[in-house]
Formats: structure tokens, C-alpha cells, sequence
């Protein structure tokens, strides 16, 4: 049984990891709680044994970037810098048929683009610019306004409308101002557009998601959990994984006891640390909940991903990093040939595709037998070229829900609802990306998970959640 000071931290993605690897270096005592099987979140590798060799998959490709060098050496110093590749990124986006580089170079664009595309692009570009800088009332409530205000209806239509509608399964009138004011500052193909064919921004104002270099563990993004995990284990603390948490317990503002599926019950413990979606937190402490707390709950929304990978017999099937396929008639948003980030993820000679499918848990999509997925897939990528039948080693199907938070143009609202609830919980942390309800990458989970550790231990009062929304941390 835990003593007052224990601390327990529910989910074994990076940030609940980085939380207990920064306890464990302070000698504190904790135990992380996972619900799968395996640790590593989001941020796994999952590998398959063939005749010809293992194949190794992210869960859609992971490359660590950032800007801040305290969390690269932390990144450095966990994964070994022996173990850490450096890779150029290369991608690029498949458009009414063309491939265009993605961040776009200007002249190849200009020479791809039909010419009265590039001017109409241009007029409207600029029409939306005075229209926006005389406007009285700048503030607009939805993606869309937000971002045809601002960079024109045809560079919306031709590069952001269906893929956003593809990705978030959503009308692009639906998701908020908020997230594209964020996300378009951050890197976007406007932002793209613009810098190549219109005002070019400097250099140091390049979003780091555009970065061409990035690092990798040669041998799988699943390698930084799992020597988080070893250290942990090292300093005899304890990750208990299929321990899904089902409830909590209240008492005179104080969580006080925590159940698991396992069957372990924690009573007396010092802070409990949510790494796992809001709405899942919300739904094990039951009644307690005001109801509109679990209306607001259940609002708020994540986006789901399906995973297919394709193991196959030569070398290489992309030029590319990735591709992005922001066009209905193909099932994926984005694939990615995962040699190109770790070269030990292929047996030599050997190569592999993943294909990446946004969705909602029990859609058509999601509902869509294996088989028939793999069908699909494969011949669309067999129809693009990438590889031809007799080259499928083998193939699988791989699904997670929560994999992106969904920024609608009610999320502020919901969530504000739910944290106000939480923050009355003297005991209480949450971090990550799904914790915390930010689209945040693994730098600022880890930031989120390190500096939460040093709050509880008393190192740093710095608010653990907010961290994400600064500059410097925008992907
Ligand atoms: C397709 C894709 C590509 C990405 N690419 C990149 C990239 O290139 N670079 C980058 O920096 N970032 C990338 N990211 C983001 C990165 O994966 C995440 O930022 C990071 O993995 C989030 O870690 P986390 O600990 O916050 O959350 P999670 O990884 O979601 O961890 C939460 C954990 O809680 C567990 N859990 C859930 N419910 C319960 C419960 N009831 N009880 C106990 N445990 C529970 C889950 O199983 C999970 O292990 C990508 C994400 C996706 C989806």
C-alpha cells in the first residue's frame, strides 16, 4: 500500500513516462498505470517476423524535432546519441494528379500550376488581404472565414478545404478559429504558398514542423519509452501495464482512492498524474460529476486513426519521406516508408509503406474488415505506382482511437467547462496530449511529463499545461 507521499500516474505514453523518469531521478516513489499491453502510447513501434526478416512500424512515422535544447539532449541522453539517426526529410502532396513539394518550392509550383490557377491564386490572395486589413471586426469564430479571410478562396479550395474536411471528418465551418490560427501560424501550406510565391517570411520564422533535418532511434520511436521505462525499473519503481483505470473516488476535494481493471485498489496516495483523454477521466469519477461536466465531456472529441502497413520485397518504394493525399478518393491521408526515418527498420534490401486513415471509432472506416482495408489500400498504392503485387511480403491492420484532439468550434467552451471542475482537485495533474488536450508533439509531452515531476517535487511551480500553447512550442 502506497504511503501519503506516492504519487500514481495513469498512462505509459511519453509524457506519464518522462513524469516517473523525472520522479525516479528525484528518489521519489510512484506507479504508472497503463491500460494496454505495451507502453509507448502514441509514440510505439510495433514489429512483425516474416520469412524475410522483422519489419518495424511506427505508429505513423515519428521524427523528433524542437526547438529547445534542454529536451534534444534529454532526447539524446535517453536514446544514446550512438542509436540516434539524422534523416532529411523529404514529402511531398499529391494534388488533382500532380505531385507538388511539400514545404512547396516556388518555381517547380509555378511551373506545375496551370498559369490562371497561379494568378487567380494571386488576385484572390491579395483581395482577402485589403479585404482583411480594412475590415472593422477581425475576430472570426470558424476555420474556413478564418482562413479564407486571410489567404483567399482559391488557395483555400485548392489546398486546405478537403484536407482538412479528410482528416477531421468534419465540416472545415465546424472547427474552430482558434486551432487554425494556431496551426496555420505553426506551418501550413498557405503559410507555404506564401513564402514561396507571394511575401517570403525569414528563415527563423520557418515553422519547425517544415525543419528539413530531424532525429530518429534507429531502431523505432518505441526505443525512447522503453529506456524511460528501463530507468524507471532501475530506480525499483513500478509500470503496471492491461491496468486500465475504471474509477475514482472523491473526498473533501481530494481524490482519494483509484481502482484498476487489474483489480488493484490505491487509497492514501500524494497526487494522481492523467496522461489519458479528459473524457475518459471524467467517466471513472462517476456521479460526482456535475452533469454539465460530462455533457461537456462527452463533446469533446478526438479523431481516430487506422494504421495499414505493407512489408515488401525491394528496396525502396518511395522518393519520399512521406506523401500527403488530401483528395477523397483515396482512403489515406498520408503514407510514409519507414526506412526513411531508421534504416534498421527493414531487413537490408527489404522495404515497407504505411498508409494512414483518419476516422471516427465505429464509422465506415473504422467498422471496414481488415481484409477489405488491406484490399483497398494496397490497390490504391499499387495504382499509384509505389509497388506491385508480388512484392506484398505481408501486410496488417492496426487501430487507435484518440490519436489527434479534435479542435471544434465548441471545444474552448467544453473544456474550459471540464478544467474549471478538475482545477477544484487539490490532487490532481494533467499532461500529455490526450491528457491535456493539446496537439502537441513529443517534445512538449516530454516537457509536460518532466516538468510536472519537478512541480510535485517542488523544484519548479510552473503551470504544466500551458506550455503548449507558447510559440516556441508550435509545431
Ligand atoms: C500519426 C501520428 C504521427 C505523429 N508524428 C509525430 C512526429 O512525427 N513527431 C512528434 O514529435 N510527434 C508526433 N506525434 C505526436 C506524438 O505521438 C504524441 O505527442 C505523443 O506520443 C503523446 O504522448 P502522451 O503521453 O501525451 O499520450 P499517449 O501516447 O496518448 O499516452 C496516453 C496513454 O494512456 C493510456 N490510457 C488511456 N486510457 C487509460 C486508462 N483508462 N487507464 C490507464 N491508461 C490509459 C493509453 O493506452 C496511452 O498509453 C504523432 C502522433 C500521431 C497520432
Amino acid at each position: 500500500m502506497p504511503t501519503d507521499e506516492q504519487t500514481i500516474i495513469i498512462g505509459a505514453g511519453l509524457s506519464g513516462l518522462a513524469c516517473g523518469y523525472e520522479l525516479a531521478r528525484q528518489g521519489s516513489s510512484f506507479t504508472i498505470y497503463e491500460a494496454h499491453e505495451n507502453i509507448g502510447g502514441l509514440s510505439k513501434t510495433m514489429w512483425f517476423n516474416t520469412s524475410e526478416g522483422r519489419f518495424g512500424f511506427d505508429f505513423g512515422g515519428h521524427r523528433f524535432l524542437t526547438r529547445d535544447k534542454a529536451i534534444e539532449q534529454f532526447f539524446f541522453d535517453v536514446v544514446g546519441h550512438e542509436n540516434v539517426e539524422t534523416r532529411q526529410r523529404s514529402s511531398r502532396i499529391l494534388l488533382k494528379g500532380k505531385y507538388f513539394d511539400y514545404p512547396v518550392k516556388p518555381f517547380s509550383a509555378l511551373l506545375r500550376m496551370p498559369i490562371w490557377l497561379t494568378i487567380k491564386a494571386g488576385f484572390t490572395y491579395w483581395y482577402a488581404f485589403f479585404r482583411y486589413f480594412f475590415a472593422r471586426r477581425k475576430t472570426v469564430d470558424n476555420f474556413e472565414d478564418w482562413v479564407r479571410y486571410r489567404f483567399g478562396s482559391t488557395l483555400y479550395n485548392l489546398f486546405f478545404r478537403d484536407y482538412t474536411r479528410k482528416t477531421w471528418g468534419i465540416d472545415p465551418k465546424n472547427i474552430s478559429s482558434t486551432w487554425a490560427a494556431e496551426r496555420i501560424k505553426a506551418a501550413n501550406i498557405f503559410s507555404l504558398i506564401k513564402n514561396s510565391l507571394l511575401r517570403p517570411d525569414p528563415e527563423s520564422k520557418i515553422a519547425m514542423t517544415l525543419y528539413k533535418q530531424f532525429f530518429y532511434p534507429s531502431k523505432g520511436i518505441q526505443v525512447l519509452s522503453d529506456n524511460m521505462a528501463e530507468f524507471i525499473s532501475s530506480h525499483n519503481q513500478e509500470i503496471l501495464t492491461s491496468a486500465k483505470l475504471t474509477e475514482i473516488k472523491v473526498k473533501n476535494g481530494k481524490i482519494n482512492r483509484v481502482s484498476f481493471e487489474n483489480g488493484d485498489i490505491i487509497e492514501n496516495f500524494g497526487t494522481l498524474v492523467s496522461s489519458i483523454p479528459i473524457p475518459s477521466l471524467i467517466a471513472a469519477m462517476g456521479d460526482v460529476v456535475p452533469e454539465n461536466v460530462q455533457e461537456a465531456a462527452k463533446n469533446l472529441k478526438y479523431r481516430d486513426l487506422i494504421l495499414i502497413g505493407f512489408m515488401l520485397d525491394k528496396p525502396e518504394a518511395l522518393e519520399d519521406s512521406w506523401i500527403y493525399f488530401p483528395e477523397d478518393r483515396h482512403l489515406f491521408v498520408r503514407i510514409s516508408e519507414p526506412t526513411k526515418y531508421g534504416l534498421k527498420m527493414c531487413p537490408s534490401g527489404k522495404t515497407s509503406i504505411a498508409a494512414e486513415i483518419t476516422c471516427t471509432k465505429g464509422d465506415d472506416k473504422w467498422e471496414m474488415v481488415d481484409e477489405e482495408l488491406i484490399e483497398k489500400v494496397r490497390d490504391q498504392l499499387i495504382e499509384l505506382g509505389f509497388f506491385s503485387t508480388e512484392k506484398v511480403i505481408d501486410s496488417f491492420v492496426e487501430r487507435t482511437t484518440h490519436a489527434y484532439p479534435l479542435f471544434d468550434v465548441d471545444f474552448e467552451k467544453n473544456l474550459s467547462t471540464i478544467l474549471s471542475f478538475l482545477s477544484s482537485f487539490q490532487n490532481l495533474e494533467l499532461i500529455g496530449r490526450t491528457g491535456a488536450f493539446q496537439y502537441i508533439n513529443m517534445d512538449v509531452v516530454l516537457l509536460h511529463g518532466l516538468n510536472c515531476a519537478k512541480k510535485l517535487v517542488g523544484i519548479t511551480d510552473k503551470s504544466v499545461t500551458t506550455l503548449g500553447h507558447e510559440d516556441k512550442w508550435v509545431g
